[in-house]
């Protein structure tokens, strides 16, 4: 916390920037403008324990506004925590050395549609759904349909490298971002050029997405866009097993086939979410397909891929379990899934991997997380030609907080160190933020040295969310 002289001048300054009511200190607007998604910081909150709050939120609306926050906050050494939409699920919007929450939410301007090159320029604080029902006014689609869409805006995608459940057609935000605006730490505005490819030595852009804030701050962003696709047809078919499954997938893509939605569903996870709905055989993975183009290439690649469903074992479930999922793809979150009673918690690890390594992987943290007697089921979605993503879901509910806290820990440090020892990579799209920041080196190795050497050349007093991404973590 600063004291309560500093803070007074620090707000002072804040607001001859952005104005008066546009800076707030009190401990409601602190508290509304805090927190994210983080499932245990959700859980203490339930319990009635207090999160970290920031001293001041401030809300800038230009490039220059953010800019001018941080050269004050550099000269002050004040921390700065940014928050986009606030659907983080890694607690890195958790302002926990206090300092600034720089909440972007005013930064909404939507710029007009090159339509010659098929891109948008926006501000980062606009809301993924607003941009997208803009673009689909025009006859677009981002292709980027993250289950947060509605919450999320696109600073926060591209600070978090996230990915949409349509990833394996058209990529992730990494993908998608042909253009960036960052300020730094020390206030300099930063422009990456908009263009397809190039060859000018490193691509800066790929340093700030995915930064979460620890380099700078995201202001503005120019994003692809494709047409809107003719048609979109689903298919299901259940298997046996897991292995059997992903060699599908894997065949799927081996011939470069791109279906826009793949879905595996493990025997747990797809008793829970199909069992009610559709017959299929006890014990069963269900997979789901989507495909998304003009009517000829989505018959072709159809039909190609059932065939190679059917020769894996798999047994047609037609279009139903794919297109329900699609229809009520966002219900599941709204409420929460998790249980209000007791002490209830719950999280996704969601790991990726390689293809001769995913099976491995899904095993190994299967095992390990279920020795700590949580529920654990698990679906393989976000697929591409070399392998994909698991979203590792667990939870339970026990009997007092400190029970709660410790097996919500013990779960997640089992579960990463089985994915890190048979080779995957602890996070696909949600980040790191505060709940894998602890992880971070064993994830990177020796490349961690020269991420923390990038932060002490660009960020040397340490300012920009410190303690995420297993940066800036002070005593
Ligand atoms: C119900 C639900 C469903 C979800 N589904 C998906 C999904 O399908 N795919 C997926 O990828 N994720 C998903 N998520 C996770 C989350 O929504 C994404 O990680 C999203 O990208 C976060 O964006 P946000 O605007 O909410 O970011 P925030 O939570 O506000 O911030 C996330 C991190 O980025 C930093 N940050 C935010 N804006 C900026 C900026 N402009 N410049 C620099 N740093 C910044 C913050 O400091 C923080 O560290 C889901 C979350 C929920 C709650």
């Amino acid at each position: 916390m600063l004291d309560s002289k500093f803070r007074e001048n620090l707000s002072k300054r804040l607001i001859s920037v952005v104005g008066e009511e546009h800076v707030m200190t009190q401990e409601t607007d602190r508290v509304l403008n805090a927190h994210d998604a983080w499932p245990l910081s959700e859980a203490k909150l339930r319990a009635g324990e207090l999160l970290p709050l920031a001293d001041i939120v401030v809300f800038p609306a230009t490039s220059k506004e953010v800019s001018e926050i941080l050269r004050i906050a550099n000269e002050l050494e004040v921390p700065v925590t940014p928050i986009g939409g606030g659907a983080g699920t890694c607690g890195g919007t958790l302002a926990i050395y206090g300092g600034i929450q720089l909440d972007l939410k005013r930064m909404c301007k939507i710029y007009d549609i090159d339509h010659q090159s098929m891109t948008i320029r926006v501000q980062a604080g606009v809301v993924g759904i607003d941009l997208e029902e803009e673009v689909n006014r025009h006859g677009y689609t981002l292709g980027h349909t993250p289950t947060s869409l509605r919450a999320s805006n696109i600073g926060g995608f591209i600070a978090t490298r996230s990915g949409g459940s349509m990833s394996s057609l058209y990529g992730k935000i990494e993908d998608l971002t042909l253009g960036l605006e960052v300020v730094l730490p020390n206030g300099s505005i930063v422009e990456c050029k908009s263009v397809p490819r190039h060859s000018v030595g490193p691509d800066l852009r790929q340093l700030f997405i995915g930064c979460e804030g620890t380099l700078g701050v995201i202001t503005e962003a120019t994003l692809r866009l494709f047409l809107i696709p003719e048609v979109r047809r689903f298919r299901s078919f259940s298997f046996p097993d897991v292995h059997s499954g992903l060699e599908a997938i894997r065949n799927i893509f081996r011939i470069e086939i791109k279906p826009s939605i793949v879905r595996l569903y493990d025997p747990e996870d797809a008793a829970m979410s199909f069992s009610m709905q559709f017959e299929f055989g006890d014990g069963h993975c269900v997979l789901l397909l989507g495909f998304d183009g003009d009517i000829t290439h989505v018959e072709l690649d159809e039909k190609e891929a059932v065939k190679i469903c059917l020769e894996q074992g798999g047994i047609d479930l037609g279009e139903g379990p794919s297109k329900r999922w699609w229809e009520h793809r966002y219900d599941m979150y709204y409420p929460s899934r998790l249980t209000t009673s007791g002490y209830a918690i719950g999280d996704t690890i969601d790991i990726v991997a390689t293809y001769d390594k995913l099976e491995n992987v899904y095993h190994a943290m299967k095992e390990a997380m279920e020795a700590n007697e949580v529920i654990v089921m698990s679906h393989f979605s976000h697929m591409y030609q070399n392998g994909g993503s698991i979203y590792m879901i667990f939870f339970s509910s026990q009997p007092d907080a400190e029970t709660a806290w410790a097996v919500y820990k013990k779960v997640w440090d089992d579960g990463v160190s089985a994915c890190l020892r048979e080779g995957g990579t602890m996070s696909h799209q949600h980040g790191v933020g505060l709940s894998r920041s602890t992880y971070t080196e064993d994830e990177l190795g020796s490349a961690f040295q020269v991420l923390q050497d990038i932060k002490s050349v660009l960020d040397p007093k340490g300012i920009m969310n410190p303690g995420k991404l297993g940066l800036g973590v002070r005593e």
